[in-house]
């Protein structure tokens, strides 16, 4: 079906854009009228510009702002947040509640002006089809998604590893919805034995993709690296044949200078989570800007990217980092999402069309129309594919099951 011509008129800079077969067209002065065939919409009051990109969250997580109850005894360190809260709720997780947990995330996601994110998922009791009900929820709403099971053994051993795996091969193969892509992923470094990390190096091999794990993101995954005989979480897939061009390696808090630029040279990315540092009190990292390839994610936090860059700079400000250089790491997401989908995504005119048309309030920005890969996902503040109202309720309904659940863990 061929895509519908989108014209956005006259925003507050004076830029329109016409958006046809899904790209951006270049716009001369004398093009800037409405034309007859197209889908014209108000952009007045508005600027036009890219769509964010959120490069790294969970939509596991996505009814936890829902009344998620909190951790008895409370955790003290990493470890234990990943065990009293993280660890119980994807255990408790089924279908019902992990389309509602995603639909949940994205359609939020959407209406704050994401218009693609790099998920990685865990559900070790759901692992097979998982990746599927994710994808439905990315593909329906019209949210850009690349995709991933987080495998670990955390629970069952190195079956339950290669059950993860399977499924990252299985979607990968499989998928074929416009909006989302696989990649191979494990959970993290100290969650799996050389064995699965070398299975996990050599799927991405044969199937040409990447990997996507978490790494060095709290001391306890650098001093276990250290404790198997490696100098690190880094060093230890680099010697098993897992970083490749294009990896993700979500945090990198624990990464020494010399690190980080190793990751650069090998072509890696490295997503940098503020919010979710601060939050779990890992630290923060004062050497991400040794590598130019460094892209901006929530970590299962709400998906509004100016939060996550607020955040950033008050962490970059205490410590004199220069601002020019992190403030490009919300583009950089971009540029990460542009190559696993082998096109160029944005507003710029020749690319895909991911545009986002925000409209600035006092103390708010607010997204007036998403434009995703050509097609409208939010018009006049509202999702175009879905009522926001029922996603929420099935949210807070499935949320409620799911606290009962875990408390049962
Ligand atoms: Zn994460």
């Amino acid at each position: 079906m061929s895509k519908q011509s989108i014209f956005l008129s006259h925003d507050d800079d004076g830029h329109s854009m016409r958006i046809e077969a899904g790209k951006v067209e270049e716009l001369t002065s004398q093009d800037a009228r409405t034309p007859a065939d197209a889908l014209t919409l108000d952009c007045g009051g508005g600027l036009i510009g890219p769509a964010d990109v959120n490069a790294h969250t969970h939509l596991y997580s996505g009814l936890a702002p829902l009344g998620m109850p909190a951790p008895e005894p409370a955790p003290e360190n990493f470890v234990q947040i990943l065990e009293r809260v993280w660890w119980r709720l994807d255990r408790a997780l089924d279908a019902d509640s992990l389309r509602a947990s995603a639909r949940f995330y994205v359609a939020e996601a959407l209406l704050a002006g994401t218009g693609a994110l790099v998920d990685h998922h865990e559900s070790p009791n759901l692992i097979e089809g998982s990746l599927d009900i994710l994808a439905d929820a990315c593909q329906e709403l019209g949210m850009r998604a690349l995709l991933c099971y987080g495998a670990t053994e955390r629970n069952g051993g190195i079956d339950e590893a290669r059950r993860g795996l399977a499924e990252c091969g299985r979607f990968i193969k499989e998928n074929q919805r416009p909006l989302v892509r696989g990649v191979v992923a494990l959970h993290a470094s100290f969650t799996v034995s050389d064995e699965t990390i070398a299975e996990a190096a050599a799927l991405c091999h044969e199937l040409d993709t990447v990997l996507h794990i978490h790494l060095a993101e709290d001391s306890a995954d650098v001093e276990d690296a250290k404790n198997r005989g490696y100098q690190g979480p880094l060093d230890r897939l680099e010697k098993l044949g897992a970083l490749r061009p294009g990896t993700i390696l979500a945090h990198g808090v624990h990464l020494s200078a010399e690190q980080v630029a190793r990751a650069s040279e090998h072509g890696c990315w490295i997503v940098q989570n503020p919010r979710s540092n601060r939050g779990n009190r890992v630290g923060y990292s004062r050497f991400l800007g040794y590598s130019d390839r460094v892209a901006l994610g929530t970590d299962g936090y709400p998906s509004r990217m100016n939060d996550e860059l607020v955040t950033l700079i008050e962490e970059a400000t205490q410590r004199r980092e220069k601002l020019c250089d992190v403030c490009r790491r919300p583009e950089r997401g971009r540029e990460l999402m542009a190559e696993r989908f082998g096109v160029p995504l944005g507003a710029n005119p020749g690319e895909r069309a991911d545009v986002a048309v925000l409209t600035c309030e006092p103390q708010a920005v607010r997204v007036r129309h998403l434009v995703i890969n050509g097609d409208l996902a939010v018009r006049d503040g509202a999702l175009v594919n879905a009522n926001v109202d029922d996603i929420r309720d099935e949210a807070r309904e499935q949320a409620a099951k799911l606290w009962e659940r875990m408390r049962a863990l």
